[in-house]
């Protein structure tokens, strides 16, 4: 498969209306679009009234196609929501509109012009990789996931949608989108309660829905169509197969947050979009110790070839460009990734199949260059992502200790120093201070990074090393040095040196001509400690129990079976975002989004294999199976 999803083929002959040319089938129908997704499936679902009365509401698309059924929905949210309410539709699409074609079908639709125009400006890029984009101020977040519904579908962690829009071209021409299989997804993802709406009233549709549990009624159609489909599932089916990672809600109103980092600084800001009151705390008496004190650092992605992670870091790097586009902190030098040796395989296969679009990824020269990369200071972003949450330093933070349903954060002296809900956290290498993080398999290695005077290249580039334009000058790097134990985290003297001498090294074997124009008296370093993972993967989630974790699947060691439907023992409302190692600046956004959801029990953002590679839990579980 083409690691580039497919682009649909458009016919606009017909008055205007596109039509699929693969399909057959017309995007929304000749006699009035919006009328007919108002009738067919905002009503066919009991909208807005269902939603009235709620803090949250879920829903899920099935065929996003040129975004109108959104827009109807937006706009009637925006009418009827409640004050800090928030709505959360989900869309699925396997050919992906150009913007331009989205642009002229709902040019069509004065009604939803201003809105057409904000969803066109963040329209998702063409990609495999879950994109979510909040409209913070009608508190709307749309996460489009492309690929096939009923693979998006089954890769699903546990969803509770409230209603469902089934809008697949017509099933005669589409089973794909109408499978028995994919109905049972659908209801194994659904509340109780769940409403559903569609256009056809098929039978195998039909049939397909009763099998999967729901009641089904045909009510009188739109325009032309004789009849439309609306379903309810009474009772959502019994969870099959429980997840044995935690993840388990806990509605927080007050979250501390512990590390002024990017990785906090980015939970802080996901939470404040929800509405939750925030504290971050730090020891360093301000912001930018660590690795968020250097000058600036690199936001470009990581290009996996394959593998569970690869939707993530690609989802990671949109949604950093995003997050920092909107604070206005990116600086879009653009990146040249070159091969390394040991890569250049590897890198050469991805360009020739590449996984972002043109106007993302372009190849040059045999490298990689990322259009919409560039640098981002930490400090900035830190202070601009914190604007919503009160921030305390020089406040370390010694020990949880549960308090009720929340926690109280302990000083070094005993003192309580904060009650909270939830905690999280984000603390780098201060987190195997606290005991129920302990098994968290944390390394420390330092980077160096210098800047100063020198000929500023026109872009940044990297090959193993890093050179960057930086206040008309150049900023490059970086070493990793494990760090030992013993001799601590600062650097000495006589370490800062021999790291400068590598990077100059490294400089010039990567750009010499730039190593040449460095003014090397005049320059400037920085060292700090990142936070590595030995499968070079970070961490994200709620924190298991580790030792009644181990005892409750110990059958696991021995290629057992579990038997028990316990949930997952976890420390119910202890998060960890941690082990982001080189590339904080470019996963924290998504890191943050995606705890700050999973405490909400927001819909799933990435496909479960992926969560699974990111959970805390993923240490203990190989710790099972090696014993
Ligand atoms: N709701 C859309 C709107 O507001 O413009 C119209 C949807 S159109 C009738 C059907 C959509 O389903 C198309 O965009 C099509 O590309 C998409 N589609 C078709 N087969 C699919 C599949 N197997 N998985 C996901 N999407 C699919």
């Amino acid at each position: 498969m083409p690691r580039l999803p497919p682009e649909p083929q458009i016919d606009w002959a017909d008055e205007g209306v596109p039509r699929a040319v693969a399909f057959g089938d017309v995007y929304f129908s000749r006699s009035g679009g919006l009328a007919e997704t108002e009738a067919v499936f905002l009503a066919g679902c009991g909208l807005p009234q269902a939603w009235e009365s709620r803090d949250r509401f879920a829903l899920c698309e099935l065929g996003f196609g040129t975004g109108l059924n959104v827009l109807a929905l937006w706009r009637a949210w925006k009418k009827t929501r409640l004050p800090h309410a928030q709505l959360h539709i989900s869309t699925i699409e396997a050919f992906p509109l150009a913007r331009a074609d989205a642009a002229r079908a709902l040019a069509q639709f004065p009604e939803v012009a201003d809105l057409a125009a904000k969803l066109l400006a963040r329209w998702p890029v063409r990609t495999f990789a879950p994109q979510r984009i909040w409209f913070e101020e009608d508190g709307l977040a749309l996460t489009v996931f492309t690929g096939e519904a009923e693979t998006i579908l089954a890769e699903m962690a546990s969803a509770r949608f409230d209603a469902w829009f089934l809008d697949g071209f017509a099933p005669a021409q589409n089973p794909a989108m109408w499978s028995p299989q994919l109905l049972r997804q659908v209801a194994r993802l659904s509340a109780s309660g769940a409403r559903l709406a569609t256009f056809t009233v098929a039978g195998e549709v039909r049939r397909g829905l009763e099998a999967a549990g729901f009641a089904v009624e045909k009510k009188p159609g739109f325009g032309r169509k004789r009849e439309r489909l609306e379903a309810r599932l009474a009772v959502r089916p019994p969870d099959v197969g429980a997840p044995i990672y935690p993840c388990a809600p806990c509605h927080p109103k007050r979250v501390a947050i512990l590390g002024a980092g990017i990785a906090g600084a980015a939970c802080a800001q996901a939470l404040a979009r929800r509405g939750v009151e925030t504290v971050v705390l730090d020891a360093a008496p301000e912001l930018g110790a660590g690795a968020s004190g250097n000058p600036a650092g690199l936001v470009m992605p990581r290009l996996d070839r394959g593998g569970v992670l690869a939707p993530f870091h690609l989802a990671a790097y949109l949604h950093a460009v995003a997050a920092y586009e909107a604070l206005g902190v990116l600086e879009r030098c653009q990146v040249e990734q070159r091969a390394e040796a040991r890569s250049a395989e590897a890198l050469a296969d991805l360009l020739a199949d590449p996984p972002l679009p043109h106007d993302w990824l372009e190849a040059r020269d045999g490298a990689a260059l990322h259009v919409r990369a560039g640098l981002v200071r930490p400090l900035k972003a830190i202070a601009a992502m914190l604007r919503g949450a009160s921030l305390m330093c020089e406040a370390p933070v010694e020990a949880l200790e549960r308090a009720g349903a929340g926690w109280v954060l302990r000083a070094p002296d005993g003192r309580a120093m904060l009650k909270a809900d939830a905690v999280v956290l984000a603390c780098g290498a201060a987190l195997a201070r606290f005991a129920a993080a302990r098994f968290v398999p944390i390394a420390l290695s330092r980077g160096q990074i210098e800047w100063g005077r020198g000929r500023a290249p026109a872009h940044a580039m990297t090959r193993g090393s890093y050179v960057a334009p930086f206040d008309g000058g150049v900023l490059f790097g970086a070493t990793f040095d494990k760090v030992n134990e013993l001799a601590g985290e600062e650097a000495d003297e006589a370490a800062l040196s021999s790291a400068r001498k590598r990077n100059l090294a490294a400089l010039a074997k990567l750009a010499p001509e730039i190593a040449e124009s460095v003014d090397e008296g005049a320059l400037r370093s920085r060292a700090a400690c990142r936070a590595t993972t030995p499968d070079r993967a970070p961490i994200a989630g709620l924190v298991p129990d580790a030792e009644a974790w181990l005892n409750q699947y110990a059958a696991l060691a021995h290629g057992g079976r579990i038997e028990t439907d316990a949930p997952p023992p976890a420390h119910a409302g202890v998060y960890v975002i941690g082990g982001l190692g080189a590339r904080g600046l470019t996963s924290a956004p998504l890191l943050g989004e995606l705890i700050a959801g999973e405490m909400q029990s927001d819909p799933p953002l990435l496909p479960r294999a992926a969560r699974d590679a990111l959970h805390p839990a993923r240490f203990l579980h190989r710790a099972l199976k090696r014993r």
